[in-house]
């Protein structure tokens, strides 16, 4: 084996170290989900760097930019069946389009304009990606999401209104501030809502996320390294 190969590979042994860190959390927690899913983030890494996961058998990937995603996933794609592809960054209306083409699953709907496009696009292309409203739990002014207080009326609203496929909430912790205060709010809002899926917890922090129940955890830096 090349010194090559042997770089290449390395994150496939991070994902091994990384599920058996899920499990072990899951083991640890007095209320875990009934499942908790991986999604390797791949953002900012080439194809060559996500191979040695896909071989390794993993197919949840998240990328957080639509051209991106766009670039990569498509060619990866027709050599693994079956991958299952996280949109985890924020949207434009105007990709909206784009995104419902591209992706499984959504979880930055955090706007009603952004619902009406998602309703829009998903009756033209006969395609509903499943959507996690996104919530600003830190109430932090530059962050994407929906304000906790208003996240109730706005589930609804997708819900019942525009009967769209809501299926949990997800949060994206303040640096610097305890995960868990967050994390517990976030859980709080989707048993208020009557939402099932909770998509929270990074490489720093999944373990704790899964503690407070989280089904979706967003794990890059832990599997492919640092990004560029
Ligand atoms: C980049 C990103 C992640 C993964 O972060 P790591 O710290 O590399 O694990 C998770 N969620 C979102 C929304 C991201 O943008």
């Amino acid at each position: 084996m090349t010194s090559e190969e042997t770089i290449s590979d390395y994150p496939a042994a991070n994902l091994k170290t990384v599920l058996a860190s899920v499990q072990a959390a899951r083991d640890a927690a007095l209320a875990p989900a009934p499942a908790t899913h991986l999604i390797a983030v791949s953002k900012g890494h080439a194809g060559t760097r996500i191979l040695p996961v896909l071989r390794a058998g993993h197919r949840i990937f998240g990328e957080n930019r639509v051209q991106e995603a766009k670039a990569k996933w498509p060619e990866l794609r027709t050599s693994f069946p079956g991958i299952e592809l996280h949109l985890i960054g924020p949207l434009q209306t105007n990709k909206a389009r784009e995104a419902v083409e591209l992706f499984d699953c959504i979880h930055s709907l955090d706007r009603p304009k952004l619902a009406e496009a998602l309703k829009v696009e998903m009756e033209k292309l006969g395609k509903t990606p499943k959507l996690f409203v996104q919530v600003n739990t830190g109430e932090e002014t530059q962050k994407a999401g929906i304000a906790p207080k208003e996240t109730v009326s706005f589930v609804r609203h997708c819900r019942d209104n525009l009967k769209l496929p809501i299926i949990g909430l997800m949060c994206i912790p303040p640096q610097g501030e305890e995960p868990a205060l967050h994390f517990a709010l976030l859980k709080k809002l989707s048993n208020e809502c009557g939402l099932e899926s909770l998509s929270m917890g990074m490489s720093a922090d999944f373990e704790t996320a899964i503690r407070f129940s989280a089904t979706h955890v967003r794990v890059g830096t832990a599997i492919f390294g640092t990004r560029v």
